[in-house]
């Protein structure tokens, strides 16, 4: 799991907020943990972790969102399953307090796979998915973020789960309120299928976060799973070709996790930070530097 790149360090960061972030991490790798030694399928252990991490303000993501050039949250998610290539996303929600079980319903009850803003939000609510008012997301560590970018600093931050479950599917998801001070509308990499997310059984699982117009310009996730697909690198030496030439070429600064068809976990970042989490039948990390 991920919880965004950034340029947290271990100087700038209080051991407060270095305990939050590490709780808010924990809990959400625990609850993946629980589910899949409980046999579920790895696409529940990806919506219901972001939930989790979509309900802790902490992230970027559902109620913590960070907030566009008007004061206003636009969320952005989107999930795929690797054993079938299914695939849904939605982009631009400013009420729906989970987004990713609103890109699972795209993709389990729609013909389609991106659904967009007011349109998708109608769709969400036609099957009761909860909704919250404005109020709801404007907490004050977004409100802060956005005064601060206003004045010009970078932030980054985003949820993103990959899972190879028990039956060796993999599946993956991202879920983001996008940028600090975005243009109102902009979309980002994470409802991309392609550039934020993407999961094929036979080479990998990917979630993206950084500076989301890189992402899509370079196909980001698909690019790492095509590498595996038509080279035989490692998973490691693939995302270290990614992160270290291919997005500093157009001066990209993000992060990315995945696992491939093996089970191997692997990840890369150019940013000074980047939370993130694992857990294997034997092992477990969380790492923020
Ligand atoms: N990738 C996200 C976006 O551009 C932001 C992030 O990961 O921090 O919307």
């Amino acid at each position: 799991i991920h919880g965004g790149a950034g340029s947290l360090s271990k100087e700038s960061l209080s051991l407060e907020a270095d305990s939050l972030y590490r709780n808010g991490l924990s809990e959400a790798l625990n609850k993946g943990i629980e589910m899949l030694q409980n046999d579920a399928p790895g696409l529940d252990v990806v919506v219901e972790v972001i939930k989790l991490m979509e309900s802790n303000p902490i992230f970027n993501a559902g109620r913590g969102s960070v907030l566009n050039n008007l004061g206003q949250v636009e969320m952005d998610a989107s999930i795929m399953d690797g054993s079938t290539l299914d695939a849904g996303a939605v982009a631009s929600l400013q009420h729906i307090v989970h987004p990713i079980e609103a890109a699972r319903l795209v993709m389990d009850s729609s013909k389609h796979v991106l659904l967009s803003s007011s349109p998708a939000e109608e769709f969400c609510l036609a099957y009761q998915l909860d909704s919250a008012s404005n109020d709801y997301f404007l907490t004050d560590k977004a409100l802060r973020a956005l005064k601060r970018s206003q004045e010009n600093s970078k932030k980054f931050g985003t949820v993103g789960v990959v899972v190879r479950d028990g039956k060796g599917h993999i599946s993956a998801g991202t879920s983001t309120g996008g940028m600090t001070n975005k243009r109102y509308g902009r979309i980002g990499d994470a409802p991309i299928i392609g550039a934020g997310t993407y999961a094929n059984d036979a080479t990998c699982g990917v979630s993206c976060t950084g500076h989301g117009e890189m992402f899509i310009r370079l196909s980001v996730a698909h690019e790492l799973s095509a590498i595996l697909e038509h080279t035989d690198l490692t998973i490691q030496e693939a995302i270290d070709i990614i992160i270290d030439k291919k997005l500093p070429s157009i001066e990209g600064k993000g992060g990315l996790i995945a696992i491939d068809r093996n089970g191997k976990i692997a990840f890369g970042f150019n940013t000074r930070s980047m939370l993130r989490a694992f857990a294997t039948p034997s092992h477990s990390a969380i790492e923020i530097y």
